[in-house]
């Protein structure tokens, strides 16, 4: 029994030196003092030894109790603290560290190019004013001289939400509300998000942005027309342009027109991204068409007026030379930080 002891005491202090941490020095204490452990055994087998030796080796057998579980709570308590000072020493900050790089938000480069272009009308003496995203088909078609069934509004693949409510296909839905709430001279600008329900491709998109631009007043022609968006153009491209006025047709616009610039790549000896022609198309124009000026509550026998709208997209492509205008809704933070 004595020897049994003696070897017991030994293995646990050999063990005891072993350990690396609190939670191990609580494992072995658990070991050996449990209901199975070696300890128990020993009391168990005080059975087998004779009346005279048992109350000897029963106070023994307690004394080895008490001092492995005393020796285990101490080293619990010494392996805690080293464990603490360990981490400490780990989580200190070191102050020569060189410091971590933090991002910086800068604007969408569609904001960039909006912004520039509110900057040019603004200084020109334009304010700026918003439309609804959600307009009745009134605002973004009827009222602008479109018809039901007019073959131009296939010209915009619309999205209708109801019958007569939809999402507007242009920023056009902001010229009526305008003229209907003020008097001309009318100076506006509308920049806005427009919506088409369009293949999503590198070319075309289901939702993009433009501006629309919009002047009311007393004698208005043609030529002031033609020298607002020259005078327009030279801001942008910070050069004087040449410009080219091509007729076309908008309902909303009598005449209406598309104006081009001297490629920006070639100078107008032609490339791809002219496709070969030396002139990109920038944006729309055109008279307000009287029928729309009377729906604005203007009288078109004594004011008259223009507007225009121009993608922004486009023009951020043009600017950054892109090829393809997903870019600009896919979040990239590699494209996005190059601005
Ligand atoms: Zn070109």
């Amino acid at each position: 029994m004595k020897e049994k002891i003696t070897l017991l005491r030994k293995q646990f202090k050999d063990e005891l030196e072993k350990l690396q941490t609190a939670k191990e020095a609580d494992l072995l204490q658990v070991r050996y003092l449990g209901k199975k452990g070696p300890v128990q055994e020993l009391m168990m087998s005080l059975r087998d030894c004779t009346p005279e030796e048992r109350p000897l080796a029963g106070k023994v057998i307690n004394e080895l109790k008490e001092e492995i579980s005393a020796l285990c709570s101490q080293m619990i308590e010494a392996l805690m603290q080293t464990e603490l000072a360990k981490r400490i020493e780990e989580e200190k900050i070191d102050v020569t560290l060189p410091g971590r790089k933090r991002f910086l938000g800068r604007k969408h480069p569609l904001n960039l190019i909006r912004d520039e272009l509110i900057g040019i009308f603004s200084e020109m003496g334009f304010s700026v004013q918003y439309g609804p995203d959600m307009d009745s088909d009134y605002y973004n078609y009827e009222g602008l001289n479109f018809p039901p069934d007019h073959p131009a509004r296939d010209m915009q693949d619309t999205f209708y939400i109801e019958k007569d409510l939809l999402l507007r296909s242009h920023t056009s839905n902001t010229q009526l509300r305008v003229m209907q709430s003020h008097t001309p001279p009318i100076r506006i600008i509308a920049p806005g998000t427009v919506y088409r329900n369009e293949t999503i491709s590198a070319r075309s998109h289901v939702f993009f942005h433009q501006i629309e631009g919009l002047y009311v007043d007393k004698g208005v022609s043609f030529a002031d027309l033609m020298a607002t968006m020259e005078e327009f153009l030279n801001k942008l491209f910070k050069k004087k342009v040449q410009t080219r006025f091509r007729p076309s047709y908008f309902p909303f616009v009598e005449p209406g027109l598309e104006v081009d610039i001297e490629c920006t790549s070639c100078n107008g000896s032609g490339c791809r991204l002219c496709k070969q022609t030396g002139w990109l198309e920038i944006l729309g124009a055109g008279m307000v068409h009287p029928e729309v000026l009377k729906n604005g509550g203007i009288d078109p026998e004594e004011y008259s007026g223009f507007a225009w709208g121009l993608g922004i997209e486009r023009l951020a492509m043009l600017r950054y030379g892109m090829k393809d205008i997903r870019q600009f809704a896919e979040n990239d933070l590699r494209f996005l930080s190059q601005f």
